[in-house]
Order: C-alpha cells, then structure tokens, then sequence
C-alpha cells in the first residue's frame, strides 16, 4: 500500500498550519491546505505553492467542504486573544461547525481525524502542572469563554463521533507555542514583547508580570502532533503538547530584552480578565506515547531563532487582522 497520504491541514497558511504543511509536503504527502485567512496571509506558504503535491483552498470551515482524505489536521481557529475575542460568535462556530464538519468528512472518508486542542480547556488551573485528567476551571461567562468553551466543546464532538461512529480520532492539547511566522501583530506575548523589544518600545506587561506560562518552540510542537497523529489507534488522546520549561511573564519580557539588546522600559497595564495565572504540561502521557517524543529546544535558543525572524522580516508586509492587537 502506498505510504502517500491525501492529507488536509485546515488554518494551514496559519502560524503552526504553514509549518505542519511544510513538513508533510516534505514527507512526499499530497495536502490541501485549507484557509480564510483570518489571521494569516498567503506569504506563509507562498513557498509551497509551486509543489506538485501541495495545493491551498480559500474556504471558511464553518461551512462543509468535499474532499476525498486520509487523513485532517484541524487547526482552523484564530488562536490569540484579540483574534478570538474580536468576533467571539464567529469563533465559538469556527470551532463547534468547524469541528462538525471535518468530523463529517472524517466519518464519510473514513479518515484520520486530529484536533487541534488547546491548554485553555483547563482554564485558570487549580492543579499544577496540569494532567490530561484535570477536568479544568473556565469562567463560561468570561470574554476568553468563546474560545476555551468553544474547543472543550469541539474536544465534546470529536469524542462523541468516536463512539457512535467509530471516527478514527486523535486529540492534541496544545500549550503555548511560539516561533518563526507568529503574526507579528498577533498581540500574543513572545511576539508583542519581540517587536517592542526591537522598536525600543515600552515592554508591555499585564499586570505584575508573576502569572507563568510554559514556552514551547514550533518545531518542538509539530513533531508531536505529527507522532499523536501516526500514533497505534489505541491511542486517541487528550495528549498535552508543549515544553515544561515555565516561567513568568516577567522573566520572559527581561530575556527578551537582554537577548535583542533593547532599550526598552517595562511598563504594567491591567492585566485582561480571567487571564489565567499558571500554566505548566504534564507530559507524561506524551513522552510515554509518542515514541521518545520530547521538546528538544530550550527557550533562549527558541528565542533566538524567532528574534532573528521578525528582524529579516518587514513589518509592513503585515496587516493587523483585527483593531484589537
Ligand atoms: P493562527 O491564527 O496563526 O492560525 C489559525 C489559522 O486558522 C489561520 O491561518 C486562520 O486564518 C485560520 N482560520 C481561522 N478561522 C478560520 C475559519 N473559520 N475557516 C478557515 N480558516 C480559519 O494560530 P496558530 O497559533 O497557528 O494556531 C493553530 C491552531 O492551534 C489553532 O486551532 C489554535 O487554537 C491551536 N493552538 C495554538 C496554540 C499556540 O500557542 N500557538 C496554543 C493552543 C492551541
Ligand atoms: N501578556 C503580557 N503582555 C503582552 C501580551 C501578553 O504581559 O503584551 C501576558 C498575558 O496577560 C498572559 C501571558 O502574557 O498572562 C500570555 O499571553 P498570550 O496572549 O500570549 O497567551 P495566553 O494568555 O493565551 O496564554
């Protein structure tokens, strides 16, 4: 049997998407990458568009797409706060009809179907570091709620169209990722304190800066996911992926000032409400599974790379998606 797969990435001109698409196309796969281009520009896989086997399809997955798969990445969603919370009704679909459709797909092709999950399901954690079994502490009234409730319940679907339909599924909860092709005015942390830290801008801390999060590379992220998904079919998920490596805001915004050797002032802002104040993976479960997977690259070198990319980069070649970075 041929080991070409017919595979689709939706959100695959995104941040992660662009580089999942990179490393399948390289593999020899056939992919369709799917986007709307919501927080994404073409210019991400620009480079893949003269391959025989890539193709890119404008499409908005909240409404059904016919292809005939073997396998889905689902990555279709705006991915940071001010994305997510710009047109909050739009996302909570993106990821509930989003997640309705592929699994359609999925079921009718009989494909491989894995979701993109995130670490917010858990919330603001009461446990630390937080298992696959932590059960999570959302605010469903809160303004990241369209998200965090959208993805539970999107993880809710792929679990239902499992036992009832037998969906080959798999479940990856992805925690903070960063890297090269970050939207430069994404308004997430790694890539707002870059470019501030490059225009010797104020460095904008919310809040004191003490909440943690745990930094995990691009590459470090897509090689799980790409193990979660080749993994036996015993082994569906919830699987965390990201890099135990925690620290606080603070810390973050100081190497990065060291490291791009700024000028810049650390200035507190409000810290965005329900902003949760720890978050570390227990990867257990993914080192035992994915088949000696382990996040290879530590922050500073992360780091590194990432701030040499936004320095060969030009910032105007960039729209902000949306008036909320
Ligand atoms: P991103 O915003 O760069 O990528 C998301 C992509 O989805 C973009 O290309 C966007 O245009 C596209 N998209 C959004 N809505 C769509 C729709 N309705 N139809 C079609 N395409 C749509 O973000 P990312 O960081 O690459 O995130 C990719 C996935 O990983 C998301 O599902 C996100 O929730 C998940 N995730 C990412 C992180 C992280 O730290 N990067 C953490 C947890 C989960
Ligand atoms: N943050 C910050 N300054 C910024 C952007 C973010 O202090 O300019 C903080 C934010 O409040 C949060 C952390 O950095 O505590 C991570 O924020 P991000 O939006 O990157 O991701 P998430 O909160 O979804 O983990």
């Amino acid at each position: 049997m041929s080991q070409i797969k017919r595979i689709l990435v939706t959100g695959g001109a995104g941040f992660l998407g662009s580089h999942l698409c990179e490393r399948l196309v390289a593999e020899g796969h056939d992919v369709i990458c799917l986007d709307n281009f919501f927080t994404s520009q073409k210019s991400n896989v620009e480079h893949l568009l003269g391959k025989r086997n890539f193709e890119l399809v404008r499409h908005d997955i909240t409404l059904p797409y016919w292809l005939e798969v073997d396998e889905i990445y689902n990555l279709a969603c705006p991915a940071a706060p001010g994305h997510y919370q710009y047109n909050p009704i739009k996302t909570m679909k993106t990821s509930v009809l989003g997640a309705i459709n592929v699994l359609g797909m999925a079921k009718r092709c009989k494909a491989k179907v894995l979701q993109a999950s995130t670490s917010e399901i858990y919330g603001d954690p009461e446990v630390h570091p937080q298992p696959e079994t932590y059960k999570g502490s959302v605010n469903t009234l809160g303004p990241r709620a369209c998200y965090d409730e959208g993805k539970r319940a999107a993880e809710t679907l792929f679990m239902d169209y499992h036992r009832s339909n037998k969906v080959n599924i798999r479940i990856v909860r992805i925690f903070n990722t960063y890297g090269p092709r970050m939207h430069p005015y994404d308004g997430r942390v790694v890539s707002n304190f870059i470019r501030q830290a490059l225009a010797n801008e104020d460095i904008t801390l919310f809040g004191d800066g003490s909440q943690t999060r745990s930094f995990c590379y691009r590459d470090d992220l897509v090689e799980g996911i790409i193990r979660t998904m080749n993994a036996p079919d015993s082994f569906i998920g919830p699987v965390n992926i990201g890099n135990p490596g925690e620290f606080t805001i603070r810390q973050l915004a100081e190497l990065t000032v060291e490291m791009t050797g700024s000028k810049s002032r650390l200035v507190q802002k409000p810290l965005p409400a329900d902003d949760p104040k720890q978050r570390q993976p227990d990867i257990t479960l993914a080192r035992k599974h994915l088949g000696g997977w382990e996040p290879k690259i530590p922050l500073r070198e992360g780091l590194k790379k990432t701030i040499e990319w936004f320095r060969s980069i030009d910032m105007s070649h960039y729209r902000a998606p949306t008036p909320n970075y």
